[in-house]
């Protein structure tokens, strides 16, 4: 076993506070990733909380995981002793299913593991995130973000889930050249929603509650910005999008953004707001909209997604937290009030 140094929360109500664990010892296909970068995601909100069901306790939240390779199993190819790694959403599937074989992990028949508040898949061995110092991973869950220049790895970090999340479903949905995309919600992922529907191509309009975010909207690529608080504005917009991503984390009247779709506009959520929002037939039935989920992406999409970045310069906009800070950055992130995604730096742990 490998003893770790981690934060976590004890019940749903507590703080997040240091804790130490222990991993796995490093096994034939696992990398020991030393870790120097782990984003803050809306759903380590949500898990810390019990927001979505009850979590598994202690949780150690954290899974846009950024570090160095610091051992490898004695059947590890995909890596080698000090190459950079990444590790998102999940670590582990059946590897049989369909899913698994399609490269669809993360709909696994059997469910994922996640990274945290899952089980390995003895069933009974709790995951813990990344809000701690190491994690050993199979190497098939683990990600090259070697590519990146040294300074981007923490701005790299948010992309194994924000940006793989907000990438799936616009691949999936072909957005590009000659489509009107609106993102909804400014934050973690929506801020990647904008810079990759831009990079695609698209036209983009950032749908938000805060007209403060206007000016950045547009610099990371949105062309026009609506405030979903000026009920002429969307009147206006009424009928008028292709796609809509939805990333919102609180419970929101979703009609209201359906009657902005067009014809065979279709709505991509993303958004796990704790409470279900009602959806209306007739804002579908009356111009034949869709509505779709995404939950991240599979490995290769993920690495697909990781090696577009850097290729094309694309990061994550954040905010660099220490460790002890997270209770704050939380409270934060709740009052949408972040430029666009914490990052924990581990060496503060
Ligand atoms: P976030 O940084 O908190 O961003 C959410 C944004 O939603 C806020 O910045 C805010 O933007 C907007 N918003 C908040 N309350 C709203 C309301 N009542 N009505 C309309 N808009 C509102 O969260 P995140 O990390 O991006 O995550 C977003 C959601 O996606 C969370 O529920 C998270 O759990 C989920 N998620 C899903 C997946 C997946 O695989 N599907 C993966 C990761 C996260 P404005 O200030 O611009 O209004
Ligand atoms: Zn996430
Ligand atoms: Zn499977």
């Amino acid at each position: 076993m490998i003893a770790v140094k981690s934060y976590a929360a004890l019940d749903k109500a507590s703080p997040l506070a240091p804790l130490d664990i222990s991993r796995r010892a490093v096994g034939d296909n696992d990398v020991l990733v030393d870790i120097m970068y782990c984003g803050v995601c809306h759903s380590d909100i949500h898990m810390a909380r019990s927001e979505w069901g009850p979590s598994i306790y202690p949780i150690v939240p954290g899974h846009e995981i950024v570090g160095r390779v610091s051992q490898v199993g004695a059947s590890v190819t995909k890596f080698k002793v000090g190459d950079l790694a990444g590790v998102g959403v999940f670590v582990d599937s059946c590897r049989k299913c369909s899913c698994c074989k399609d490269d669809l992990e993360q709909y696994c028949d059997e469910g994922m593991t996640g990274t945290y508040n899952g089980y390995e898949r003895d069933g009974k061995t709790p995951t813990y995130g990344g809000y701690s110092n190491k994690i050993v991973v199979d190497q098939h869950y683990t990600l090259h973000v070697g590519n990146f220049k040294a300074e981007q790895l923490a701005a790299v970090a948010p992309l194994l889930c924000a940006g793989i999340t907000t990438w799936s479903p616009l691949r999936y949905a072909g957005v590009g050249k000659g489509h009107k995309v609106a993102v909804l919600g400014l934050g973690g992922l929506g801020h990647m929603g904008v810079k990759f529907a831009a990079s695609f191509g698209a036209e983009v309009t950032m749908i938000s509650t805060s007209p403060s975010k206007e000016a950045d909207a547009k610099a990371l690529g949105a062309t026009h910005f609506l405030l979903s608080t000026d009920k002429e504005a969307m009147a206006k917009a009424a009928n008028s999008f292709d796609f809509i991503l939805n990333t919102v984390a609180a419970p929101h009247d979703v009609n209201m953004y359906l009657n902005l779709l067009g014809v065979n506009g279709k709505m991509l959520v993303v958004g796990l707001p704790p409470e279900d929002s009602k959806v209306s037939a007739f804002q579908l039935v009356g111009k034949r909209r869709g509505i779709i989920g995404s939950m991240i992406g599979g490995i290769k999409e993920t690495q697909e997604m990781l090696d577009y970045c850097a290729e094309h310069n694309i990061v994550s906009d954040i905010e660099m937290v220490d460790m002890k800070d997270i209770n704050a950055a939380y409270e934060r992130v709740i009052k949408s009030d972040v430029k666009y995604r914490f990052v924990i730096d581990l060496a503060t742990l």
